[in-house]
Order: structure tokens, then sequence, then C-alpha cells
């Protein structure tokens, strides 16, 4: 079988690496030229952290970034009000990282290349559209350097081209605007002392919302005794609506525009974390809206699929996006594993792998996007709040740590 994946994200890429130890060929096509390592901090919950261990970059992901060890709920003035423990110290039997998106892209980028060849990823290849026959799907690109177009055909394609997915805009043509919570992050990351154990992440909630989240997200920095902080915050200024501008994961944000939210975390300055410091310490800040999606009635059709933040859009107020893009890798490749080899190629066989995927990944994924909407609402107890959200989103510790694994072999075990 061989197939095509739209997107060299997280989820593409672990996509590609979970098809290709399923037997399966895989092209990756990536629009931008360049993978470059965009993007601040991410965290991998442990049902994505198990994942990436038994794909084998247990090693490469430890030395990248943090295990958290808590997530530590404070007041605007610092005063911690709930303590959380995350990760193993949770009793997963994996590890919870909070880890830079761009690092954990090329980390990705360096397995696919290194496993299944240079030629695996073809950046600078737009997806722009597909037509689909019983024997295969073609596959229509742009080169965006010389615009020249072409096609290519295959058994299957995956739109993990993430939020602003074309294979998705294909297949929904009739789908309106991205959702907005009305809500506007503030983002970036800055060098400073260790705080706390080290590998907790603080979440301090203001008045009317506002709410500013930091966390280490560097093994290399933690090793030189300083954290490299990501720095979050959250800042509500409008009601929630259709969005009616731009969602750009680059886009600049003048520092000015935080300073009248500071004041209210005033009594940081001279408290464990500098937050001040943090905000002023002239790196990039990038400003990005929180927006999501309603749950699709279906993803896919035929020989097309989605995947990742293509398939389901969530806030990130669960810190789930990448973890759930990296799950629904995981169960693609496990689904087509699980056909087994007298059915490659058939057009019922593939819908009929990418069937059961998309019903077992859309009820999991629609859960954790109405999980996110109602975290970002609550207003409970911070113990029953997270606890809600863990029960919601099918992760709690017995449940993960006894369910069997996703990969690609064991699919051919059961068969
Ligand atoms: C540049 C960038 C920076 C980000 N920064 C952050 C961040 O700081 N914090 C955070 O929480 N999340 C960030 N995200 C989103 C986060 O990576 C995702 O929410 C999550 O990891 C799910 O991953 P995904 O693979 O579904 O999508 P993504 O990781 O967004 O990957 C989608 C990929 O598809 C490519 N692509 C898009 N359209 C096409 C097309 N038509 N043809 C071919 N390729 C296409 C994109 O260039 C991208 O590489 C960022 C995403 C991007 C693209």
């Amino acid at each position: 079988m061989k197939v095509l994946i739209a997107g060299a994200g997280i989820g593409g890429l672990t996509a590609a690496l979970s098809l290709a130890e399923a037997g399966i060929e895989v092209t990756v096509l990536e629009s931008v030229r360049e993978i470059r390592p965009l993007g601040v901090g991410i965290n991998l919950q442990p049902h994505a952290v198990r994942e990436l261990i038994e794909l084998g970059l247990g090693e490469a992901l430890a030395a990248t970034g943090i295990a958290t060890a808590e997530h530590v709920y404070t007041d605007e003035r610092g005063g911690i009000l709930f303590r959380e423990p995350r990760g193993a110290a949770a009793g997963y039997h994996w590890p919870q990282y909070s880890i830079h998106r761009g690092e954990l892209q090329l980390l990705l980028l360096e397995a696919v290349r290194e496993r299944l060849g240079q030629a695996a990823v073809r950046t600078g290849t737009r997806v722009v559209d597909f037509t689909v026959d019983s024997d295969a799907v073609c596959v229509q690109l742009v080169d965006r350097a010389s615009g020249v177009r072409s096609e290519l055909t295959a058994d299957l394609l995956v739109g993990a081209d993430g939020l602003h997915s074309a294979v998705r805009a294909r297949l929904h043509p009739s789908e309106g605007p991205l959702l907005w919570s009305g809500v506007r992050m503030y983002r970036g990351t800055a060098e400073a002392a260790t705080f706390l154990t080290g590998r907790s992440a603080v979440i301090a909630q203001g008045a009317g919302g506002l709410t500013f989240l930091a966390y280490p997200i560097s093994q290399r920095v933690a090793e030189r005794g300083r954290a490299l902080v990501n720095w979050v915050f959250q800042v509500p200024i409008a009601e929630p609506g259709p969005l009616a501008g731009e969602a750009d994961w680059n886009s600049p944000a003048d520092p000015a525009e935080l300073l009248d939210h500071l004041d209210q975390f005033d009594g940081w300055r001279d408290h464990w974390l500098d937050l001040p410091a943090l905000i002023g310490g002239g790196g990039p800040i990038l400003r990005f809206p929180m927006v999501d999606r309603d749950p699709l009635p279906s993803w896919g059709a035929d020989r097309v699929t989605l995947l990742g933040d293509a398939a389901h859009p969530m806030y990130p107020v669960g810190a789930n996006g990448a973890s759930q893009a990296i799950v629904d890798a995981r169960v693609l490749a496990y689904r087509l594993a699980g056909m087994g080899e007298s059915a490659v190629g058939q057009l019922a066989d593939v819908r009929g792998a990418l069937t059961t995927y998309e019903q077992e990944r859309a009820a999991a994924t629609a859960a954790v996007v109405e999980a996110n909407r109602v975290m970002l609402s609550a207003d409970g107890a911070l113990s029953t709040v997270t606890d809600d959200y863990r029960r919601a989103t099918g992760a709690e510790v017995e449940r993960l740590n006894g369910r069997a694994s996703l990969a690609p072999r064991a699919a051919r075990n059961a068969v």
C-alpha cells in the first residue's frame, strides 16, 4: 500500500513513522520549503509520550523536553492554590513532556529521514486538490518555488495539513470560519532562573478570565542550571463567535499590548518567577486567537481521511492538540496494519479500515474539544475541574496504564 500524507507537522510525521512500521510506503508532502523549528512550547501528555516511546523516540524526547512533575495553580499574586502531580508523578507509566514545538518537529523529521530515507519528505510541495476513483487517489500539487503543478497517485491520502487544512476544505466545502473563543493568546520564551521543582508548570488566574501560564521546555538549558521558560498570557477581549481575521501561528505582537495586563500580576516581580522580566526579555512575542471548530459529522470519504488539527482543531487549554494528533497517527497505522495482506488496495477494505479509525478517533477527539471548552469557562474547585477533564478525555491513570499497545505489530498479531 502507498500512502501520501499532506503536512509534515507533528501528526503527519508521527503518521509517517507509524505507517512505515506497518510496512506501508509513505511520502509526506510539506508546503513550506524548509522546516524550521517554529512555534513555542507545547505539552505531550502521557498517552502521546507512550506512543513516541513505542516508536523508539524515548531517549531523544528525554534529551530535549522537560518531564513535567506538577501543575501549580496560583492566584494573581503567585499564592499557591492547588498542586496537581503530572505524568509519572501522577502514576502514569509514561511521563508528560513540556517541549519546544519546533524541536519536537525536527526530532520527528530526523527520525523519518533516517528510517524512510531523505526522499520520504518532499518540502516546498503544497497539496491543493485531489480526485478519487476505484483504483487510486490522484493528488494535485503545486511546487512553492516554481508554481509548477504536478500529480501523484496513491492508495490513500491523509490530510494532516493543520488548522487551515486544504484537504478538509475539499472534503467539507461548505464549512464556515474557525470559531473564536474571544481569547487572545500572547506567547514567548525566555531564559530565566529555575523555579519551584524545575519541572513545574504554573497556571496563575487573574481577574476577568485573564490567565498566565509558564513552564520550562528545554532539557539542554536545564543541564546548565537554568530554565528556558515558555510563557502564555490568555486575554479575553471579545465575545465568542466566528473568527473574522487571521489565525497565524507566527504572527508577531507588540509587547506594549501586554503592559496593561501585567499590572494585575504586579506582585510577581519579587516572587519566584519574575514575570515582567520574562516578558520584557526582548525575545519575540507571538499573538494567536484561541480557536477551534465544532466536531465534524464525518471526517473523510473513499480513499481520503484527516488527522490532527485538520480533523479536530481544539483550544490548547487542556494541552492536548499535539497529543491527540499523535494518537490519531497511531490508531490510523494500527487500523491499516490490521487489514492484513489480502485486503491491500481494495477500496472497500481501505474505506473499512479508515471508517473504523475515524469512528474511534472522532468520538474520542470530540470529547476532548468539548472538555477544553468546558475547562476554559470552568469556575469550580480546581481539583474537580482537572479530575473532570481527565475523565471526559479518557485520560485516567488506570485506563491508560491498562490499555493495550497501539503499535502496528500488535494489530497484526490480533488479525
Ligand atoms: C508553524 C507552526 C507553529 C506552531 N506553533 C505552535 C505553538 O507554539 N504552540 C501550539 O500549541 N501549537 C502550535 N502549532 C500547532 C501545533 O503544532 C498543532 O496544534 C498540533 O501539534 C497538531 O499537529 P498537526 O500535525 O495536526 O498540525 P501542524 O503541526 O500545524 O502541522 C501541519 C503541517 O501541514 C503543513 N501544511 C499546511 N497546509 C498544507 C498543504 N496544503 N499542503 C502540504 N502541507 C501543508 C504545515 O506547513 C504544517 O507543517 C503550530 C503549528 C505550525 C504549523
